[in-house]
């Protein structure tokens, strides 16, 4: 498990701001949303660190980090991007340790929630990738960035069932990272034109592009050509 990010999160001491959401601030420990007054008032979440196979010490801390910040909403940062070949070993984990975790803290004053950290893949160097033969975007300088292209249904379908195994455990809430901005990722550029975005773009343009070819036209085409808008 993504040990080195969640401890650097935990050193950070990171917290997240989310903004008039009470709305997703449901859970069956609370019998109506949490009350948090003014829509417009802010809501701080820590980004709790999540050790699956050390739920003592991920306790510990979360009680520790509870009472050291006093903020009481704590979101257990998962990298539920696919891994390995068996890409279920790792939600069906995760989603048993957090399990555990929530009725541990059942008489607390914390209310756990989950931060999907990613979903697709940032794509940072070093990362561990799926080892599925799936479908891996491809963004404007042609390059592979080991991130998940969302079209790929077997990508699709492990998403739509990795979320279900962890909703199944009722977190008070989730956050999703911004792994999925395929508009611009970072200083990649946007994504994602691999075969199947390619297929779908000419399907629903009616054109016969070839990668290069709608890379050429997006990054030279006029502001008004229809293609690049
Ligand atoms: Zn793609």
């Amino acid at each position: 498990m993504n040990h080195a990010i969640n401890k650097m999160l935990a050193i950070a001491g990171a917290v997240a701001l989310a903004v008039g959401c009470e709305c997703i601030f449901k859970c069956d420990k609370y019998e109506k949303p949490i009350d948090v007054g003014n829509r417009l008032s802010m809501n701080f979440i820590s980004i709790a660190p999540f050790f699956p196979n050390d739920m003592e010490y991920t306790i510990r801390e979360s009680r520790h980090m509870a009472e050291a910040s006093g903020i009481k909403k704590n979101a257990y940062s998962m990298t539920m991007q696919p891994d390995g070949t068996d890409v279920y070993a790792k939600p069906k984990l995760c989603a048993e340790a957090f399990g555990k975790l929530r009725e541990a803290l059942k008489d607390d004053d914390i209310i756990p929630g989950i931060l999907i950290q990613s979903t697709v893949g940032h794509g940072w160097a070093g990362a561990v990738t799926c080892e599925r033969d799936w479908a891996e975007i491809i963004n404007i300088k042609g390059i592979t960035l080991h991130r998940m292209c969302m079209l790929d249904p077997n990508f699709r379908e492990y998403t739509r069932t990795m979320i279900k195994m962890l909703a199944e455990k009722k977190p008070a809430f989730f956050l999703i990272d911004d792994d999925l901005r395929a508009i611009n990722n970072s200083d990649n550029g946007p994504e994602c034109f691999c075969p199947l975005h390619l297929a779908e773009f000419n399907k629903r343009s009616g054109r016969q592009y070839t990668q290069e070819q709608l890379i050429a036209k997006i990054k030279t085409g006029a502001w008004n050509d229809p293609d690049v808008v």
